[in-house]
């Protein structure tokens, strides 16, 4: 039986103030009502410069803190990048690597985004990988091995590493653009990249979906046989609604 996971990326949102207030909300929450958030998992993504307020706020709570990004490298003449173990410092388990907006603005090949989930990896952090392909070539009908070759270098990084990681489905086409996948077409997506994870001999690896997951679709998307939960842009800053797709 897979664990639900719902992980809130903020991206580059939020200040202290409206940070404390998203977290309150979420933490008295989710202790006030174990029966329905404490199921599953719970995990947020601030910005790195907030992670210790987060870190703060999370002290006993069972919601978990992740980052947004990590270096591959360990230390040194890096500038603007943050490692692994300063991830750990400030009590960090998570870190996404390979959204697609990483991809589009700072290049990330999927090897740097395989070498950053085998970093994170041995450094104690759960790295979730983001795949997903363009409108463009979904409408060329390349959706399934756009995944295959994103997946790849990810794959070859041996069934060690791969047990201990986390897939998202991201489409670029939906993510923060209100078009939303439909259970059918991001189903169709999960049952190839489960395939993939079983042939390599993690079959039980969850797998996420992302892309305008908002409180009124996130159930009929839960439904489906292998989606694992989700990675929430826009509605994870507005804790009622991400509580509400966390409830779902
Ligand atoms: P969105 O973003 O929910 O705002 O579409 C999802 C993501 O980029 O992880």
């Amino acid at each position: 039986m897979r664990t639900r996971l719902v992980m809130g990326n903020w991206k580059m949102n939020g200040d202290l103030q409206a940070n404390q207030a998203l977290l309150s909300t979420i933490v008295r929450t989710v202790q006030a009502e174990p029966s329905i958030y404490q199921k599953g998992q719970i995990v947020v993504c601030p910005p790195f410069p907030y992670l210790a307020q987060a870190a703060q706020s999370l002290v006993d709570s069972s919601v978990e803190l992740g980052a947004q990004d990590v270096s591959v490298a360990t230390s040194g003449a890096y500038t603007g990048e943050v490692s692994a173990s300063m991830l750990k410092d400030f009590a960090c388990q998570w870190v996404i690597v390979g959204h697609s907006e990483r991809r589009a603005y700072h290049g990330e090949s999927s090897e740097v985004v395989a070498e950053k989930a085998k970093v994170a990896m041995t450094n104690g952090l759960t790295p979730v990988v983001c795949v997903g392909e363009s409108l463009s070539e979904r409408e060329a009908g390349r959706t399934l091995a756009i995944i295959d070759e994103q997946l790849k270098p990810v794959l070859a990084l041996g069934s060690a590493v791969l047990a201990k990681l986390v897939i998202a489905y991201e489409p670029v086409w939906a993510i923060g653009t209100g078009l939303t996948a439909t259970p059918e077409q991001a189903q169709e997506v999960h049952a190839f990249i489960r395939g993939q994870l079983t042939a390599a001999g993690v079959g039980h690896v969850q797998i996420l979906y992302g892309g305008s997951v908002k409180a009124n679709n996130a159930k009929s998307l839960f439904a489906m046989p292998d989606i694992d939960g989700a990675l929430v842009g826009g509605a994870a800053l507005n804790a009622e609604e991400f509580l509400a797709i966390a409830a779902a």
